[in-house]
């Protein structure tokens, strides 16, 4: 069993994590977080960013003595080895990592990342220390057919294969559709909370885990979605770009668990 993560077991706080995907040189990066920094942030709102591998050092040096926690955008399930360009989870963990996404559509549809190696990933990445946010999703295609539910079902129960609940409860699953992804057409929040449900009750321990919702989520949907009893936070691409738009969905965030 690992070791547990920064806001691993809390109650569910909500939780906004910033993928910037391959955004922002080191001097960007450190920009962000000087005007992040700068800002109000709400304090009932657990914050993550997940730079690309190139400004994590930098971003985790301007973050210290915040409570805004670092994600790496993925992993190699090994820890070392002839694997040309990858990165371990112990070389993030020593950069001071503490969350990883795990099997984004991006990388399921690009990069090869299957069922299978998300579960890998996910393993080693707990015995390592770090939070895995597991991402799944539909295609349109599959949206379309109304095979989604049956789809995401699926991934959820192959990504935790051999994980315990205990374990399974400590991770974050964000239900990414990959129609809404960089589209501007996000899920209604009562579809994107169904699904949701029917994640939390895929396995045993997702009962206690904070689920996300991804998709163009932004500042002025932000509200309505995490107003939803499974939604427990987001997985945030474009709107996590600038101070700007992260503090709207921040803020959002902040005024829905206030209400909760
Ligand atoms: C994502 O890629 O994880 C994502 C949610 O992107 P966007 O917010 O831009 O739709």
């Amino acid at each position: 069993m690992g070791r547990a993560g920064p806001f691993a077991m809390l109650s569910k706080r909500p939780l906004i994590a910033g993928n910037w995907k391959m955004h922002k040189t080191v001097a960007e990066a450190r920009a962000f977080v000087h005007d992040l920094r700068a800002a109000a942030l709400p304090r009932d709102v657990d914050v993550v960013v997940a730079p690309p591998f190139t400004a994590l050092a930098a971003v985790h040096e301007a973050l210290h003595g915040s409570h805004i926690g670092l994600a790496a955008q993925t992993m190699h399930e090994g820890t070392n080895g002839p694997f040309t360009g990858e990165i371990s989870p112990v070389m993030l963990y020593e950069l001071g990592v503490r969350f990883v996404i795990i099997g984004h559509s991006e990388r399921r549809l690009y990069c090869g990342e299957t069922d299978a190696s998300v579960n890998r990933k996910v393993r080693s990445a707990l015995a390592h220390g770090l939070t895995p946010i597991v991402a799944v999703g539909e295609t349109r295609e599959e949206h379309a057919a109304g095979r989604a539910r049956a789809r995401i079902t699926q991934q959820v129960r192959d990504a935790f294969t051999d994980v315990v609940a205990p374990d399974v409860a400590r991770c974050v699953v964000a239900y990414e559709p990959i129609w809404a992804i960089g589209t501007g057409l996000s899920d209604t929040p009562e579809n994107a909370d169904a699904a949701l449900g029917e994640i939390r009750g895929a396995i045993e321990g997702l009962q206690h885990a904070r689920l996300l919702y991804g998709g163009s989520m932004k500042g002025d949907n932000a509200a309505a979605l995490m107003a939803q009893p499974n939604i427990d936070g987001g997985l945030i691409g474009g709107a996590s770009l600038t101070a700007s738009a992260f503090l709207a969905v921040l803020h959002a965030a902040s005024l829905t668990a206030e209400a909760r």
